[in-house]
């Protein structure tokens, strides 16, 4: 293969030099293809659709693990739906007072591809005595688990094949039912610009389940478009409009050293475009 055209629009599509091959399977779940590109180093595809690359994976997987466990301040226990490559987890991880975490993935040879061939993403965290590796569907997982989280995290692939269940009314309200009170639920949700149906319905998904739901955006070069979108939700209002002093003495405690993620970025990052406060009906009051 000389060139990966992803296949997740009609109309227009990316494409990047295949520099070196390094896997290709059929799954029990989906195509998966791993290959070198110059410009992105290693890249995952999933089913045609790029779901990571060793270049720009931190900006993703930073905003979507610290922004929720900054903004509530005392997370122990972390479910994260999906997140095959582990790039997820290893952000998770390095927050030393989360004490435990539970990933629900669907496809077993992701998380072994991913290991053999994106070590950097995990880099190590599989290995961490406080990870609960669960094979299963994470709609299933959260209907029927008895077990309680302070943040779950749906870091799953677009809502195609295996991962059209977790953009249902029926997980979200699953997710709501596992959440500790005051918990918050995270999820991937696509690039507005080109996946508006998919922010507006999550949106009215969230609003008749949640006190408090919106999104927060950070633009992500290998998802194509503009920036990217992620769902807020919980019934605990005051965790959208932490203080940012408050925010930055928690960074600062935690030690933790990012790339992408900072406390000024996570306060912005929930500023919408008005075009995108629109497509959710909240174009005069973003607290509705
Ligand atoms: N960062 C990517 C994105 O924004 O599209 C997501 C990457 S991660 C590899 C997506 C993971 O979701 C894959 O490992 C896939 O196997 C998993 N997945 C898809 N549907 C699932 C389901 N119903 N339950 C659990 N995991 C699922």
């Amino acid at each position: 293969m000389r060139n990966f055209t992803e296949t997740l629009y009609d109309a227009f599509a990316q494409e990047f030099r295949v520099d070196e091959m390094l896997h290709e399977v059929k799954t029990e779940h989906q195509h998966l293809l791993i290959f070198k590109n110059a410009a992105f180093g290693r890249i995952m595809a999933l089913d045609g659709i790029v779901q990571t690359t060793q270049k720009d994976e931190f900006i993703y997987h930073e905003m979507m693990s610290h922004v929720p466990i900054f903004a509530h301040g005392n997370v122990r226990k972390v479910l994260i739906v999906g997140g095959g490559d582990g790039g997820m987890l290893r952000e998770v991880c390095r927050h030393e007072t989360v004490q435990r975490i539970t990933q629900v993935e669907i496809d077993q040879a992701v998380i072994d591809m991913c290991r053999e061939y994106l070590p950097g993403h995990s880099d190590g965290a599989y290995d961490d005595p406080r990870a609960t590796i669960v094979i299963d569907d994470g709609i299933h997982f959260v209907q029927k688990t008895d077990e309680t989280f302070d943040v779950i995290i749906s870091d799953s692939t677009d809502p195609l094949g295996p991962g059209e269940a977790l953009f249902t009314e029926s997980f979200y309200a699953a997710c709501r039912r596992c959440l500790t009170p005051g918990g918050v639920l995270v999820t991937q949700n696509g690039v507005p610009f080109h996946q508006m149906d998919e922010i507006r319905q999550t949106g009215l998904h969230l609003k008749a389940l949640f006190q408090d739901w919106h999104f927060f955006m950070a633009a992500v070069p290998s998802y194509i478009g503009g920036a990217m979108s992620f769902a807020w939700a919980t019934d605990n209002p005051g965790l959208r409009h932490v203080d940012p002093a408050v925010l930055r003495e928690r960074y600062r405690k935690s030690g933790l050293t990012t790339r992408y993620y900072n406390p000024e970025i996570h306060f912005s990052a929930f500023a919408l475009p008005q075009y995108v406060l629109k497509a959710i009906g909240k174009e005069d009051n973003e607290y509705l």
